[in-house]
């Protein structure tokens, strides 16, 4: 790269690439025709025509029709990256990391330039883009959190926010911001992509109702198949379909959705034994795809059977199986047949006991068309439903917005930050609960997050810059205070990372040996941090910690992130003036140093036992009743605890939880938020924190 300012790609005249100054690849000149075919080109002059008429434009075109890929593009081309005589950049959000990252990977590899040099993407925990970045792909978080630096956006011309159909919270909240912002910024458009006419709502929503570009459908038609009961093992089900259509249907790949990481993963095992029993049918190769795989995992479903071997006389067949991911945000093509269990995980939010959970429903109507639909993007198509008809006929007919079932603490200090105070009155597009709003106001007063006025305070403003949930930045905040910061910052690490324990089906025993040589029999945070401890030692020693990490069945991939989120996590604590203090590891208060500071964090999330028998925990404030998860290390049950996470399964059970005492509550907690008549009657926790303080009191006295 040089260092004048870069050119947008010009249709090559020569073969040489204007970006870089190389030749082009004959790949360039393959993947371009490719490009050229697709409906985003084709319609190419009606959208620049559309932009350049409005201010606001909702496009609406089927996944793969090259939105998110192409039109950017095409938007460089035109010159839209110069505005009122200055050079500008392109912002295009997506509503998952893996969803920015395929983008940005895509384009780079379509133009042949490095990442981070004419296009890039910024994430949670990684930036690639460079002041000469001209194309940058975001996630919805970081563009908010550009927004904290440069409230009008003015490095932009053209904000594009794909995926728009799925009203994912932030998405929704980040269209509020831009209508505003618009408004002082006449000369900045706004680009809305979606996969599903859906979009009423949104057209709605900004002055006048924004026009609608359609791109041409070009799909062919999908016979549907039912089960004919209802499938008590859809995971069985879904192999078994798997198979049937690999042995007995021509030729074409397989998309395969199931709710959960866990049972694609699983699925893909049973696939892949599975395989080497049809190798008279050809050869079947199983992909996963779902949101936290490594990158250059997902990119592999875009492989081409076409270019695999054959087999037994038999051309490769590919399946991919994935989450919610592949509906609309990665758009896999060479899909025949689409097997479909219905269902999905979505947040659910409780604001009576602020606690976001995820659960597995069923997908909405016009969800079962779109994965419908699928499997018709280049010839007619089979799908196969793993429910039966009229299981679906009391479906929600579409998604409802996230904002109305998420947890909008995070949300609601952002807009307190980007200058929003009035946030009851904030102009959604749908409007959250006013409980969950109020919830969510009342959960940054205990964090002194916000003050009693509802003014954004020092810590407020300090737990804006970190890119975690607010009560792990508090932690974070106090943890110098708690003389742990190194410690803090590699639990906070760990928590905000993948899962970290691998349980592979056929070593479930050995796993668990695995785990308990570093269980610390305080609790599963203190766990975490001896295994961070224990792989950074690895890499200390000189030892290659894909070994250590495989022997004790630790995910390789979750050290890694967790790695690169403490680094980025540590500068961003040394530039707001937090301090990097340890305790001594030989001093007795190493450990309870630590405990305490996650109540500081931690204090809404408090459980108190009920019952040792059965393992039942009430949680403080609420009285709910919750067991402790048994993926738990903790040996023995101990009366009060802190945690990080609630699940739901048969249960509601409490995840990674840590021993604690209650009077740090006490001490830890804002003043009054125990008062034993604050807690529920119908907690033990009650009488417990009565007597003691009153104890407390006869010492005072
Ligand atoms: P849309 O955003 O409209 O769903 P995209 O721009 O993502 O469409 O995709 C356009 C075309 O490029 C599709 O055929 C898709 O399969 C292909 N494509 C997108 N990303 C990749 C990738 N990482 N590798 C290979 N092909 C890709
Ligand atoms: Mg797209």
């Amino acid at each position: 790269q040089h260092n004048q300012t870069p050119q947008p790609p010009e249709p090559p005249r020569q073969n040489q690439n204007p970006l870089t100054g190389a030749p082009y690849t004959p790949r360039f000149y393959y993947l371009l025709e490719k490009r050229q075919r697709l409906p985003a080109w084709m319609a190419r002059q009606d959208f620049l025509k559309l932009m350049q008429a409005n201010q606001v434009l909702v496009l609406v075109g089927e996944p793969g029709s090259g939105k998110t890929t192409q039109l950017p593009q095409i938007l460089l081309d035109a010159g839209y990256h110069v505005q009122m005589g200055q050079v500008r950049a392109i912002c295009c959000v997506q509503p998952t990391p893996l969803a920015t990252l395929s983008a940005s990977l895509r384009i780079c590899e379509e133009l042949e330039v490095q990442v981070g040099t004419f296009v890039g993407h910024v994430t949670r925990f990684e930036d690639r883009t460079s002041a000469d970045t001209l194309l940058r792909f975001l996630t919805d978080e970081a563009l908010f959190r550009e927004a904290m630096e440069d409230p009008l956006l003015e490095r932009y011309s053209v904000i594009i926010l794909d995926e728009v159909h799925q009203r994912t919270c932030e998405l929704d909240v980040l269209m509020g911001i831009l209508k505003m912002v618009m408004q002082r910024r006449p000369e900045l458009k706004l680009l809305l992509l979606s996969s599903s006419m859906e979009v009423k709502k949104v057209q709605a929503y900004f002055e006048g109702g924004a026009p609608l570009l359609q791109i041409p459908n070009r799909t062919f038609a999908v016979e549907v198949f039912h089960c004919q009961d209802a499938e008590k093992d859809y995971l069985k089900a879904a192999v078994r379909t798997v198979a049937q259509v690999h042995t007995t249907e021509p030729e074409g790949d397989i998309l395969l959705f199931l709710p959960l990481e866990d049972e694609i993963d699983l699925a893909c095992q049973l696939l892949r034994k599975e395989s080497v029993h049809m190798m008279n049918f050809g050869d079947l190769q199983v992909r996963a795809l779902y949101v936290g795989l490594p990158i250059m995992e997902t990119q592999r479903v875009f492989d081409q059977t076409a270019q695999m071997r054959m087999t037994a006389g038999k051309p490769c067949r590919k399946v991919v199986v994935a989450s919610a991911i592949a509906e609309t945000s990665l758009a896999v093509d060479g899909i025949t047949y689409v097997i479909d269990a219905g269902l999905v995980k979505q947040r659910a939010y409780n604001p009576r006991t602020r606690m976001e959970v995820n659960v597995v429903t069923p997908i909405s109507k016009s969800s079962a068309l779109q994965r419908t639909t699928l499997a018709g993007r280049q010839r007619p198509g089979k799908c196969f439903r793993l429910y039966p008809e009229q299981a679906s006929s009391d479906w929600p007919e579409k998604v409802y917005p996230e904002i109305m079932r998420s947890n909008l603490t995070t949300v609601v200090l952002m807009l307190k930050r980007l200058g929003f105070d009035d946030v009851v009155h904030f102009d959604f597009v749908d409007p959250p609960s006013p409980e969950a709003l109020m919830r969510a106001l009342e959960t940054l007063n205990f964090l002194g997050c916000i003050d009693d006025n509802g003014n954004i305070t020092e810590v407020g403003n300090q737990a804006c810059r970190l890119p975690v949930d607010p009560q792990i930045a508090k932690m974070l905040i106090e943890a110098p205070q708690h003389r742990c910061s190194n410690e803090a910052l590699s639990i906070a690490a760990m928590l905000c990372s993948l899962p970290v324990w691998l349980r592979p089906n056929d070593a479930f025993r050995a796993a668990n040996e695995a785990k308990a040589r570093f269980a610390h029999m305080d609790g599963d945070h203190l766990t975490l941090l001896n295994v961070f401890h224990a792989y950074k030692q690895q890499i200390q020693d000189g030892h290659d910690p894909s070994r250590f990490c495989a022997e004790n069945f630790i995910s390789i991939r979750a050290m890694r992130h967790a790695e690169v989120a403490r680094d980025h996590l540590k500068r961003i604590m040394e530039s707001i003036g937090l301090q990097m203090i340890s305790t001594d590891f030989q001093d007795k208060e190493y450990y309870p140093n630590i405990r305490r500071c996650l109540v500081s964090g931690f204090f809404m999330q408090i459980a108190c036992l009920e019952s040792e028998k059965r393992g039942a925990y009430s949680m403080l404030r609420e009285g709910q009743e919750v067991m402790l998860h048994p993926s738990t290390s903790l040996g023995h049950r101990p009366e009060w605890l802190v945690f990080h996470e609630l699940a739901l399964s048969s249960k509601l059970f409490v995840k990674t939880g840590t021993q604690i005492k209650p009077e740090w509550l006490v001490d830890i907690a804002p003043r009054g938020y125990f008062d034993p008549q604050k807690i529920s009657e119908k907690s033990s926790a009650r009488g417990k924190m009565e007597k003691l303080m009153a104890r407390r009191q006869g010492q005072d006295g």
